[in-house]
């Protein structure tokens, strides 16, 4: 059995950033707040908030303490609530995320409509929307868009969250260049790190009999791995960690491939890695 790991995998930068300004709080804040899971991986979240990491789904009552925002990033509201409550940020948001939220704010102000293509209960995407003050358009992809966009003469500026599907992506982008309206911009905003790793997977699948995606099940760009690997790969399996590998699945596989979503830090990818070659 040969186990091949993708070119790309396990945690970006993004993520590992925000794992580094959050262990570093701990260092020195008796009580600390994260708004949302900081990382979608119960194993990591497990050890933060035994070192004083608490997780918390709404702001209601947050006075006078710290919080941390997590690599998605938060609409301006959170930051008004922050200020009018004493509460001290410690921001972890991506600068990726954070440029979209520049682009849409500053769009906004000029009088652009913003179309953002992604999930729309997904709090990266609700974040962007927080930088809008009117005028934001969701869709989850080309046909959502044309079945339900009302079209206006309004300049529109398009941007994605940072992990869409890159061949999505590329089909969106052709289509708004083919219309040839100039009042009509579109961003470039998906996440180097998020095509890097997708790419990877799409290889690994084809070359492997079976496939392990790692990561939390909460995570969107690990969900969207495990798609691109399923389309081109039946045998492919969506596991949080070690305890997951399904080995009678996989006991007949020549070539087992190996990927990770952004949330998935490399020792879980070793420890997955250790148990497929022993057991
Ligand atoms: S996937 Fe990209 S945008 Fe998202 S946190 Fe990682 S580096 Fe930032």
């Amino acid at each position: 059995m040969e186990i091949i790991r993708a070119d790309h995998y396990a945690t970006c930068f993004g993520v590992d950033r925000a794992l580094e300004i959050t262990n570093d709080a701990l260092e020195s804040e008796t009580e600390l707040y994260c708004y949302g899971e900081l990382i979608h991986n119960n194993d990591v979240l497990e050890s933060l908030e035994r070192k004083g990491l608490h997780i918390i789904e709404d702001l209601q009552d947050l006075k006078d303490s710290s919080l941390v925002i997590r690599s998605h990033g938060v609409g301006q509201s959170v930051y008004d609530y922050c200020v009018k409550n004493n509460v001290r940020i410690i921001d972890a948001t991506c600068p990726k995320v954070r440029r979209i939220h520049s682009i849409v704010r500053q769009h906004c102000d000029d009088g652009y409509d913003i179309i953002i293509f992604g999930n729309r209960d997904h709090p990266e995407v609700q974040g962007i929307k927080g930088w809008c003050e009117k005028g934001v358009y969701i869709y989850s992809d080309l046909n959502d868009y044309k079945n339900n966009h009302n079209y206006s003469e309004n300049k529109t500026c398009i941007v994605f969250q940072t992990t869409y599907n890159i061949n999505k992506h590329n089909d969106i982008k052709e289509y708004f260049y083919s219309l040839n309206n100039n009042a009509i911009i579109v961003k470039d905003t998906v996440c180097r790190a998020t095509e890097l790793r997708q790419e990877a997977a799409k290889r690994l699948a084809v070359e492997c009999d079976s496939v392990l995606v790692i990561g939390g099940k909460q995570s969107s760009n690990t969900k969207k791995l495990y798609e691109i690997c399923k389309e081109l790969c039946d045998n492919t399996y969506w596991i949080e960690n070690a305890d997951g590998i399904p080995y009678d699945l996989i006991k007949n596989s020549k070539k087992i491939g190996i990927t990770a979503g952004a949330s998935t830090p490399l020792g879980i990818v070793e420890e997955v890695i250790v148990n497929v070659r022993t057991k």
